[in-house]
Formats: structure tokens, C-alpha cells, sequence
């Protein structure tokens, strides 16, 4: 079987890697002659709307997925007319508009921010005037990792924020008072069977991630798994799904999703019994699903910036080094570690002594 693939950064790099034993050949299209993925399969070096280059994708391989949310979604629906495409475009399409999405999340019953569409500077008044201070203002496209946005505290900050993130169509939505940031993946096949992994808690620097710890029997699970079978189902989803999530008081408050294979599970590839990575193309390949239980206590670090010093990192016991084979650059995500312990407090101690090599 062949699947073609959307982007040939790190997400496809490791989908090809888990698809390889399977006897399924991965293919990208990206612009980028040097993407990460490219050594371990076919590579079109074309933009994303390229239709010569989308056509060719179709043509070569059984299936077709993304990498990536900011896939152009009008030649994405056209070439799911030539090639199955998952997951559904639907899903990449309510996703790549943050109001959209939250107009999703909250038709189906999935507690989200107070939030309000912003279009224009008095707009922004009004919308503070209805979801109150603190908020944040958020581009409504092509915002990632903190990026195109402006937390607002008082009225004297309205118009500066409103310049800041380019006087671009928004929402502003209600600062949440949350105690951690989790988040859920599950994955559903054609069938519609549904697996959810564990919650995994997620720690930020600098608004991209540092550590994601799994969170084995939260007494939240439950919650989460009732909100992302909620929006799997509406979406008809194939493949693996992602829903971000804030830990406030007792109750699990949805910040966004993202329709592919994300950075909070990637430490399911040691950690877990059948990875995200293998689980996702197991679904869009028409296979059955892999079984999502936990190996052992299990958290993932990521290496970001410049390269530490993986010789001290491969000493210690448990820890799995992933690199990306990425050019380091100053808020680059390069690689990972994922680290397995026999218990809790040996993995305490062994994020800790990562942490001490890996500090960007
Ligand atoms: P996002 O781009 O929506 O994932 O937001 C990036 C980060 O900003 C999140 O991981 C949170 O730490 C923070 N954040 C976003 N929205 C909210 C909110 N409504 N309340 C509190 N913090 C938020």
C-alpha cells in the first residue's frame, strides 16, 4: 500500500516511520527540497496547491493524508474527489478558523471560553463589553503556538491589540483560569471505532511545548473521552484527532483541536501499545485499530533551539532520543525524548536530569 502525505516535516517523518513495517510506503508533497521526511520516501517538490504535483500524489498512492493544519483546503477537496482523503476535509476546514471551530465545539455540547467574532476595532468593543476582562484576542487563521495573539486586561489596551495582531478578522474570547493544560487523542477508523489514549498534562515555555506527562487513570478522563467522541462522531472522523484542553476547577473547558498526529503523543511511540503514529495510518489504510494502553509511566520532552548534548541525554536509563534531522534555529522544534520509568518518582527524577541538558 502507498499513502501520500501532505508535508514532509517531522509529523510525516515519523507516520513513515511507523508505516515501514507495516510494508506501506509513505510520499510527500513540499515545497521544501531538504524537509525532514524526504530521505525515507518518494518526494514532489511542489507547493501544496500545485495541482500537477497534488495530481501526481493522487495518482501514485492509495491513500492521502496531512501532516499539517494550514493545507490550502480548496485543492485538498478537489483531490479527495480523485483519491480517499483522510482525515475528512471537512474537519481541516472547521479547524483552520478558530471561530468556526468554537462554533462547533459549542453546538455540540463541548464547554469552550466565552468567546466572540471580531471584525473591526469597534467590534472588539463590543465583544469585551459581552466575555469581560481578561481576554485574549486571536487571530481567527493561521495562528500557532501563542502566535497572532494579545491577552487584553483593561479598555487602554484595546486598540494596540487590535493593531498588534494585524487588524485581521479575530475572536476575543475569555481568559480561562485554568490549573493545568491537558490534552486528548483518539483515534477512529472508517467503521467508526474509537480509541482514546490517556490525558496527557502539557507544560509550556515560551508558548511552545516543553513537557508532556501521562496522566494514567485521571479521575478526568471520562470527561475528555465524552467531549472528543462528541466531535469524532459529528466529523465522521478518520485517523487521529487531537483536542486541547484546560484543567479548570473540576471540569475540562476545550481550547481548540487539530486533525492529525500531534506533539502531545509523541510519547506514545514508546509509551504505548500501538503508537499514534501507527495508529493513524492504520486508520486511514482501512486496517485495525492498535491497541492504546499504556506501557509504563512515560513523559516527553522536547528539544527546541539548539542541539544538546545527546551523549549525556542517550546515558540516562529510559530515555528515548528522537532527532528530527532538522537544521537547530532559535524556536525550532529539532527532536525528543521520550522517557519510561518503572514508577513515578523514578520518572520525576529522570525529567528532571533531562531537564538539566535540555533548557531553551
Ligand atoms: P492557542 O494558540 O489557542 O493554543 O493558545 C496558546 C496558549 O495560550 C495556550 O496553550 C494557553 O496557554 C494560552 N491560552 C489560549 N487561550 C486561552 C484562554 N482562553 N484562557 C487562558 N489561556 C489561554
Amino acid at each position: 500500500m502507498k499513502l501520500g502525505i501532505l508535508g514532509a516535516g517531522q509529523l510525516a517523518r515519523m507516520l513513515a516511520l511507523a508505516a515501514y513495517p507495516l510494508n506501506i510506503k509513505c510520499n510527500f508533497l513540499d515545497p521544501t527540497a531538504d524537509s525532514c521526511a524526504a530521505p525515507l520516501g518518494t518526494h514532489i517538490i511542489k507547493e501544496f496547491d500545485d495541482e500537477s504535483g497534488l495530481a501526481q500524489l493522487a495518482a501514485e498512492n492509495d491513500f492521502v493524508s496531512f501532516e499539517f493544519e494550514n493545507v490550502p483546503a480548496t485543492p485538498l477537496q478537489s483531490l479527495a474527489n480523485q483519491v480517499e482523503v483522510y482525515p475528512p476535509v471537512k474537519a481541516l476546514l472547521i479547524s483552520q478558523d478558530r471561530l468556526t471551530e468554537k462554533n462547533t465545539l459549542h453546538e455540540l455540547g463541548i464547554e469552550t471560553a466565552p468567546f466572540s467574532a471580531v471584525n473591526s476595532l469597534d467590534e472588539l468593543h463590543q465583544a469585551v463589553d459581552e466575555v469581560g476582562y481578561p481576554g485574549i484576542l486571536k487571530t481567527r487563521r493561521f495562528g500557532y503556538d501563542g502566535k497572532g495573539q494579545a491577552v487584553i486586561r483593561e479598555k487602554s489596551q484595546l486598540a494596540e491589540a487590535w493593531k498588534s495582531i494585524g487588524e485581521v478578522p479575530a475572536t476575543y474570547e475569555g481568559f480561562v483560569n485554568f490549573s493545568r493544560e491537558v490534552s486528548i487523542i483518539a483515534v477512529r477508523n472508517k467503521g467508526g471505532e474509537t480509541r482514546c489514549y490517556p490525558l496527557v498534562e502539557n507544560v509550556h515555555r515560551n508558548g511552545i511545548l516543553y513537557l508532556s506527562t501521562v496522566l494514567e487513570n485521571d479521575p478526568l478522563q471520562q470527561q475528555a473521552e465524552s467531549m472528543i467522541n462528541k466531535l469524532i462522531n459529528e466529523l465522521d472522523y478518520v485517523g487521529v484527532l487531537v483536542l486541547e484542553l484546560f484543567h479548570a476547577g473540576d471540569k475540562l473547558v476545550a481550547n481548540e483541536y487539530a486533525p492529525r498526529v500531534h506533539n502531545t503523543g509523541h510519547w506514545t511511540i514508546e509509551g504505548a501499545a500501538c503508537s499514534q503514529f501507527e495508529n493513524h495510518i492504520r486508520a486511514v489504510c482501512g486496517l485495525p485499530l492498535g491497541d492504546t494502553q499504556v506501557n509504563c509511566p512515560v513523559a516527553m520532552i522536547n528539544i527546541v533551539g539548539d542541539l544538546p548534548d545527546t551523549n549525556e541525554i542517550l546515558k540516562i536509563p529510559g530515555a528515548h532520543l528522537h532527532l528530527y534531522d532538522k537544521t537547530p534555529r532559535a524556536g525550532r522544534k529539532i527532536g525528543h525524548v521520550t522517557v519510561c520509568a518503572t514508577n513515578n518518582n523514578e520518572l520525576q527524577s529522570r525529567i528532571k536530569e533531562i531537564g538539566k541538558f535540555i533548557n531553551w
